[in-house]
């Protein structure tokens, strides 16, 4: 089975699919086609690739063809049928570019459709990726403040510690926390699902109760609130974030855009000289002033919305999604050979362009 390894062309990507130490894990008969470059922003040369064992050259000829993110339509233009991609393939929102996989013939693996079953836990990229993107989060929120986030003694006198705020306590909002107390910061965070109290409190931080309770679905998720909890809950949120000096928001529905937690007023009732670290900027952004891919200052606050954080600390992203990768591959492989098990619960829910396959 020869596995492709093309080089990322979306703008700002710096992100590789699979790197030099996974390549020995993959097994007897799984050879590696890596694009010249296609590591270089991750910190992975192509000599590092050639001394594990890849190959140089087209990945887009491969049986299975893993990436970050879903090929444009150039490159899906390469890809021949009954391919497999590997990628976070955006079905809940990107159409056209399953549109494009649909008739290229491909099989198109998401990973965001992974279920999130125990098994798959070493398959688990949106996992992976929100740990870097929260880590970032808490380093982003603690460089812009003007202040110290841990209370300090010195000779000067006392300073205190800053206070965070984490709105949306999954994956990525608990790495945020658990970052933040680690730099000395007083936490607090909220959660519409209710298990994730105990969550909070295990690391140290304050649940913050704004009298709203969401729902978790079957498969961990949180359902989207009625308009009437919405509101409640910013106007919850409304009376608190004021005491903050810094706000990092994570919360998310799949395939929604993400819900508005702090509106413009919340804002403008901060301390000049707080911040806001919006990790949901990508799909609209928690706060209702955060502008996508920018930062920016509203009244002496400053809204951090960069988008694609796991893309800021590429060496370490692309290492822990190539694990995934890894094991994910384990799952199509047999003696060698490209196999895809319609009965594996991981492999045909993962599957969102399965063309038909003959009875
Ligand atoms: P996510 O990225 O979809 O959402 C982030 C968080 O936002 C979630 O915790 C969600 O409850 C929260 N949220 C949604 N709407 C909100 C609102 N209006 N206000 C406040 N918060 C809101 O979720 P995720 O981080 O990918 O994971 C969600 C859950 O799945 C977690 O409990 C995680 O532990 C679990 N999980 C399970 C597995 C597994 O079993 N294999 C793997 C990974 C994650």
């Amino acid at each position: 089975m020869r596995v492709g390894v093309p080089k990322e062309v979306v703008a700002g990507e710096r992100r590789v699919a699979l790197v030099p130490e996974t390549i020995g894990r993959l097994g007897e008969g799984v050879e590696v086609v890596v694009e010249p470059g296609a590591g270089e922003r991750a910190g992975f040369a192509d000599a590092a690739y050639t001394d594990a064992g890849a190959t140089l050259g087209d990945p887009w000829a491969s049986d299975v063809v893993v990436k970050v993110a879903s090929p444009s339509a150039a490159e899906t233009a390469r890809l021949h049928e009954g391919q497999v991609v590997v990628a976070f393939l955006a079905p809940l929102v990107d159409r056209d570019g399953i549109e494009r996989l649909t008739a290229a013939g491909a099989h198109g693996l998401a990973l965001e459709s992974i279920p999130r079953i125990t098994r798959a836990q070493p398959m688990d990229a949106l996992s992976s990726q929100a740990t870097v993107a929260g880590y970032k989060a808490a380093l982003l929120a603690a460089d812009r403040l003007p202040r110290f986030l841990p209370m300090l003694m010195t000779a000067a006198g006392t300073i205190p510690p800053a206070k965070v705020l984490v709105l949306g306590a999954g994956v990525a909002g608990l790495q945020a926390i658990a970052t933040a107390r680690r730099l000395g910061g007083v936490v607090s965070a909220f959660d519409v699902r209710p298990a994730v109290r105990e969550q909070v409190e295990s690391l140290g931080a304050t649940f913050l109760d704004v009298g709203v309770q969401g729902e978790e679905t079957e498969g961990g998720y949180a359902r989207e609130l009625t308009a009437e909890q919405q509101q409640a809950q910013q106007a919850g949120l409304q009376e608190r974030i004021p005491g903050f000096d810094a706000v990092i928001t994570t919360a998310a529905i799949p395939g929604r855009p993400a819900p508005k937690l702090v509106t413009a007023a919340a804002v403008r009732a901060m301390r000049a000289g707080s911040v806001i670290v919006d990790v949901a900027a990508e799909t609209g952004g928690n706060c209702e002033l955060t502008q996508p891919g920018e930062e920016i200052d509203v009244g002496g606050v400053t809204i951090v919305g960069i988008t694609n954080l796991p893309s800021t600390m590429p060496t370490h992203a692309s290492q822990l999604l190539s694990r995934n990768m890894a094991s994910i591959l384990g799952l199509l492989v047999r003696d060698g050979e490209l196999v895809l098990d319609w009965d594996d619960e991981i492999v045909a829910g993962a599957c969102v362009t399965r063309k038909a396959v003959a009875a």
